[in-house]
């Protein structure tokens, strides 16, 4: 499980904290949705779950004791995240893939699987060496869009056997649909183990067990998609707005 107790956290020069007094507890197996506006603080919020960054004031906890930062190193191969800002090597795809894992690097079934996972399968066919085709510019030919950088990350979180998976907005570069068609493989993948989806929009929320709703570094509202469209408040009103594209 983890816990957050009341975590303040500001950016270094930042005039003001970007969360203020925050509490959350997740447990084993939850699937949390964080929605919220751009700038609402929901990747920061996850950053700080996974003990990437240390609150300034407050605790996070992973199974009951603080997630500190030589801890957070410790324990990395259990979590899975892929932030927006993912890294892409310039480096073959199986490198690219196998980092969530080194010791199964060979393993080719293993990197079909998370490839499919990831729904890269059929892209990968058209690679003239399958996975040992060098990525990106600098060292090959095949470069490639934002969005298939984003299921290469994807793909490495999945490779990886963690128990704690963080999805992070995948898909700046993906329509509302596709977006909702990732989060939804996302979520059959995570099955049973601790999972965090964040997006501004709502379509991911719904396959939540619960919807935590960020405004301006707070948590304003929480609870099951169902519950919080009948409460009538803000994130009825973000739904309303986008519901359009989930019909
Ligand atoms: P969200 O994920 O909800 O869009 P973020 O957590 O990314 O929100 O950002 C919250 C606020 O923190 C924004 O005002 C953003 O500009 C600021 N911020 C995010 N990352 C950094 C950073 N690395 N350094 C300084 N400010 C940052």
């Amino acid at each position: 499980a983890v816990e957050a107790n009341a975590i303040t956290f500001a950016y270094p020069g930042a005039s003001r904290p970007v969360l203020r007094d925050v509490s959350l507890g997740i447990a084993r197996g939850e699937r949390i949705a964080i929605v919220g506006e751009n700038g609402a603080g929901k990747t920061t919020l996850a950053k700080l779950l996974v003990g990437l960054y240390q609150p300034d004031a407050g605790s996070v906890l992973l199974d009951g004791a603080p997630l500190t930062e030589g801890r957070a190193v410790a324990i990395r191969r259990r979590i899975a995240a892929v932030f927006q800002d993912y890294a892409s090597f310039q480096l073959t795809l199986r490198e690219n893939v196998g980092f969530g894992d080194v010791a199964r690097l060979r393993d080719d079934q293993a990197l079909a699987v998370a490839a499919k996972r990831a729904d890269l399968e059929a892209f990968v066919a058209t690679f003239p060496d399958g996975f040992d085709t060098y990525l990106g510019r600098q060292f090959g030919d095949t470069e490639l869009s934002g969005g298939q950088w984003q299921r290469v990350a994807l793909a490495r979180a999945f490779f990886r056997d963690a128990d704690l998976l963080v999805l992070d907005e995948p898909t700046a570069a993906l329509d509302p649909l596709a977006e909702l068609a990732l989060f939804e493989r996302f979520a059959e993948l995570v099955e049973g183990r601790t999972a965090i989806m964040i997006s501004h929009r709502l379509g991911a929320a719904r396959l939540a067990d619960r919807v935590i709703v960020l405004q301006d570094g707070q948590i304003v509202e929480q609870g099951h998609h169902d519950a919080l469209v009948d409460q009538g408040g803000v994130y009825a009103a973000l739904f309303a707005a986008q519901a359009q594209w989930y019909r």
